[in-house]
């Protein structure tokens, strides 16, 4: 049996058409449905339905064989013990700095709120800029409003929501995209059926990506 963990929303919906190519079809729809994990057409594959931020924990302990996370959750994890055999080209969008347009630079040290802390301490280290990282769970587009920071750290697709909360884009922290992750020991264990799903899906994301050109 193969496990793979992918969470609900975004990713999940542009992976089922990939998925599915590879014959990989949930029995289950999960935004209809309470179950956690999925039997899919294969007998041999069944999804685990999670947090896109667990994500790579599931993945790293083996409780998963595979996974599909964004790249700024698996930067963001900063783990060791998973493999990134190829990038799915799927929920793509980019990880920025967001603030109030034109409001001049704080002259005491930057706050910055985020889900992402580790990202964006290493963001603002490499720059030279002292930072204070607040850690949000959500609706970061709030904190530069009502004074608890002075710019934010998020994804950003087309920046309505940014533009809605009258901020603006700033600095491009990295491109994002969602990635297929494995864990080693399942690598070694199930080499065969692993090594046969990557392929299948590496051969469909670069048929896509001919047919954009
Ligand atoms: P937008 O308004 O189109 O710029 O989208 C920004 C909002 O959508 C933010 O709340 C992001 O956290 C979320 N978002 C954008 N792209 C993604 C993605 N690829 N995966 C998950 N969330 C995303």
């Amino acid at each position: 049996m193969l496990t793979i963990a992918v969470s609900k929303g975004r990713i999940y919906q542009e992976a089922l058409p990939l998925l599915a190519e590879a014959g990989i079809v949930p029995s289950v729809d999960p935004d209809k449905s309470r179950k956690l994990i999925l039997p899919t057409e294969r007998d041999d594959v069944q999804l685990v339905i999670i947090r896109a931020a667990d994500v790579p924990t599931y993945v790293e302990y083996g409780a998963a064989d595979l996974g599909i996370a964004g790249k700024d959750v698996l930067v963001e994890y900063e783990g060791e013990g998973l493999y990134e055999p190829l990038d799915l080209g799927i929920a793509r969008c980019r990880l920025m700095t967001a603030g109030p347009p034109g409001r001049p630079v704080a002259s005491r040290r930057l706050r910055v709120a985020t889900k992402y802390v580790n990202t964006a301490k290493r963001f603002f280290a490499r720059r030279g800029v002292q930072a204070e990282v607040i850690k949000l769970y959500g609706s970061m587009e709030l904190a530069p409003l009502v004074g608890l920071a002075d710019c934010i750290v998020d994804l950003v697709d087309t920046g309505n929501t940014l533009r809605a909360n009258g901020l603006a884009p700033q600095e491009l922290i990295m491109d994002i995209s969602s990635r297929l992750v494995v864990n080693k020991a399942a690598m070694k264990m199930k080499h065969g059926p692993i090594t046969e799903l990557a392929g299948h899906l590496a051969r469909i994301v670069s048929a896509r990506a001919a047919r954009e050109r």
